[in-house]
């Protein structure tokens, strides 16, 4: 029989990969979008409009999930849905709480209510599996490095502290209630349709602007931060691979690799041909305090129990996503 998953933040980077994967798994695919029915378009990937059934409800409202999950009747909910961005968890930790950590309550909750799971009966865990999209981010000044699955977690940032409490909740509900429910934590991830706040798409974006004449210099912070980038694609696939597994676990994915932004800049500028050092300016209001531990992931357990490896060179991510820009700064 078919299955049919249904992902909250189907607009956003992820959900759109994700609904992608699972199509071609042959899946039937159902977005939980905010606003209503008629309305709601998943502007990152409009070829997936019609592929994809979008279903009204918000992570702030108990009430909608529970109407949303008795009306899509899911074998999968994939929580992708969150404030994600950690500059605006600065600016909104107590909607950053509300969203990225109490909704994944929410959602446990509707789901454990629709399926009539109940507190008395454990290891009833119900047909409905659930997978909690966690962050590198909860390892915050990590002690260790790399961080693997039994890294304590460190947040320093709201985004980090919201993800952190989704992710104990989702480990709660799966050892106090049974339920088929786990977390990814995902190191970062990007692709031509990552938000143009991140700092991947500020360059992405900047560059395919010089490029075609319609800006003269990109500005930057530190050019000297590290991080573990991997492509959003291959994440997709890592978060169906866990679901699929028989024993719900929580796994580590990323690629272990670092670049830095230095690095990122020197790609992309070379990719349009252009030399970077004659366009790129720092900016101090730009530059953050650096991170004490630079996060990189051990992904052995994931690359062990799940086979699962990252397919796609950094270079590649960024290749594609100058393509994309520049494309979509021609037409624009
Ligand atoms: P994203 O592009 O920011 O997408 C987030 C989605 O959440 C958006 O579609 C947004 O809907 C939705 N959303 C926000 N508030 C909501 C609410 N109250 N109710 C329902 N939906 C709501 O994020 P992403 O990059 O795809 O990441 C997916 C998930 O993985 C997020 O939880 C993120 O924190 C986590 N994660 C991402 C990375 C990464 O590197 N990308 C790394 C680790 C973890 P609208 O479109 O309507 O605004």
């Amino acid at each position: 029989m078919t299955r049919r998953a249904l992902i909250t933040g189907i607009r956003g980077q992820d959900g759109s990969y994700l609904a992608e994967h699972l199509l071609a798994e042959g899946y039937d695919v159902w977005g939980l979008v905010r606003g209503e029915e008629a309305a709601p378009r998943i502007p990152v990937a409009p070829h997936l409009e019609g592929a994809v059934r979008l279903i009204s409800g918000d992570l702030l409202d108990q009430r909608s999930l529970i109407a949303a999950i008795e009306q899509c009747e899911p074998d999968e909910v994939y929580n992708l849905a969150a404030i994600s961005y950690v500059p605006q968890s600065w600016r909104q930790p107590e909607a950053t709480a509300e969203v990225t950590g109490v909704g994944v309550v929410r959602i446990l909750e509707a789901i454990r209510t629709v399926s009539g799971v109940r507190e008395s009966q454990p290891g009833r865990g119900g047909q409905i599996r659930f997978y909690q999209a966690s962050s590198s981010a909860m390892y915050g000044n990590a002690r260790e490095t790399p961080q693997n699955e039994l890294t304590p977690l460190h947040p320093h940032s709201p985004y980090g502290v919201a993800k952190a409490y989704g992710h104990y909740m989702t480990k709660s509900y799966r050892e106090s209630y049974g339920m088929h429910a786990m977390s990814g934590i995902m190191f970062n991830h990007e692709s031509p349709r990552r938000g143009r706040q991140f700092v991947t798409r500020k360059v992405s974006v900047g560059v395919a602007r010089i490029k075609l004449g319609q800006a003269t210099e990109l500005r930057i912070g530190n050019l000297d931060a590290q991080v573990d980038w991997g492509f959003a694609g291959d994440f997709a696939r890592a978060m169906h691979l866990m679901v699929s597994q028989h024993t719900a676990d929580d796994y580590v994915i990323g690629t272990g690799r670092l670049n830095s932004v230095r690095q990122l800049v020197e790609l992309a500028f070379s990719y349009v041909g252009l030399q970077w050092r004659r366009h790129v300016r720092v900016d101090p209001q730009l530059v953050r305090p650096a991170d004490v531990v630079v996060l990189r992931a051990d992904y052995g357990k994931a690359a062990m129990r799940l086979g699962w490896h990252p397919s796609t060179p950094f270079e590649d991510v960024v290749a594609q996503m100058l393509e994309s820009d520049m494309r979509l700064l021609s037409i624009a």
